[in-house]
């Protein structure tokens, strides 16, 4: 049952422009119809033409027309080359702690969008994931392929649920949100704000759900030109397998922190990005020290120089590490 998160919004939630523009639409399309009741095709074009602009917001991951979505790190954070590594569906027994473990390697901080029936399982990795300086974040509480057809009381149950289990797994509450593939409607804006949640999407994925070669995923996660700012996608739940049987984004994410070495970029959590004093806090008071330091935002990498670096070896580690 959905627990009530003790998080209370301080400010009313912002209306997007384009629920003011559809309430004037149907509002005009009401008044039209009574003074003139022989428009009414002009009406009901009007009607169609906002529902489809409302539908195909809804369907595209990245649409910031139905609320806020952050889908690039603040202007400072990429002027100061930073970019954010998000995991998604885990945690996993048998892929999070080698994405731990590479992590931890590479001394870089990431941002974990567990689901919450797996964080209960898996209570351990969630235990594991805070304490070596990473952030969990609320993907749902079950991931349900349905969830963008769910209203809002749907909507507080599923999210506020899994935003109790993660807060009580994690001991520290998620601040950030992310929709199963990406999925919404127009109901769910309202909800994470009274939840205190921000919707976080990526700026690129790399599709290691169902993409095989680590060399072609990293390229999507680079390619035309990684930068700081950039917001990059993985998964460590659902994530495909690779010619020999391990999953992708333990090839991809050696040479994607090699990449971004050489490009001067740094990575940081979504959280201390999005400036959140609390999660913030409990992230550096975890690795003092870690991902603090500042670069060069401006520096690219040519994604044409890169694919040798995404091997099928996993086992594959660099001899240093690359914790700025
Ligand atoms: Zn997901």
């Amino acid at each position: 049952m959905f627990t009530s998160d003790s998080h209370r919004p301080v400010s009313p939630w912002p209306v997007p422009l384009l629920y003011k523009v559809s309430a004037l639409v149907h509002l005009a399309a009401l008044v039209l119809l009574v003074i003139h009741a022989e428009w009414w095709p002009v009406a009901v074009v009007a009607l169609v033409v906002n529902h489809a602009v409302i539908c195909a917001s809804s369907l595209l991951p990245r649409s910031q027309w139905i609320g806020r979505n952050v889908i690039r790190l603040p202007g400072a954070s990429a002027r100061r080359g930073e970019l954010a590594l998000t995991i998604d569906d885990g945690p996993d027994p048998h892929v999070t702690p080698a994405v731990l473990d590479l992590l931890a390697h590479h001394g870089v901080r990431a941002s974990f969008f567990c689901i919450a029936d797996r964080a209960e399982r898996h209570p351990e990795l969630v235990t594991r994931i805070v304490a070596e300086g990473h952030e969990v974040h609320n993907h749902t509480a079950r991931h349900d392929h349905r969830f963008s057809l769910l209203g809002p009381a749907a909507f507080r149950r599923e999210i506020g649920s899994a935003q109790a289990t993660l807060a009580r797994l994690a001991g520290v509450r998620p601040t950030c949100f992310r929709a199963p593939a990406g999925l919404r409607n127009i109901m769910l804006s309202p909800v994470l704000h009274e939840l205190g949640l921000t919707l976080v999407s990526w700026t690129r994925r790399g599709y290691d759900t169902r993409e095989r070669d680590p060399a072609r995923v990293l390229a999507r996660l680079i390619g035309p030109g990684l930068r700081g700012g950039d917001i990059l996608l993985l998964h460590d739940g659902h994530a495909a397998r690779d010619a020999l049987g391990a999953p992708v984004l333990l090839a991809v994410l050696p040479a994607l922190f090699e990449q971004a070495r050489l490009a001067g970029l740094s990575w940081v959590t979504l959280g201390d990005a999005l400036n959140d004093p609390v999660i913030a806090a409990a992230g550096q008071a975890a690795t003092p020290g870690a991902a603090t330091s500042s670069g060069p935002g401006d520096k690219t990498i040519d994604p044409a120089t890169a694919h040798q670096h995404a091997g099928h070896n996993h086992s594959r580690l660099p001899a240093r590490t690359y914790a700025r």
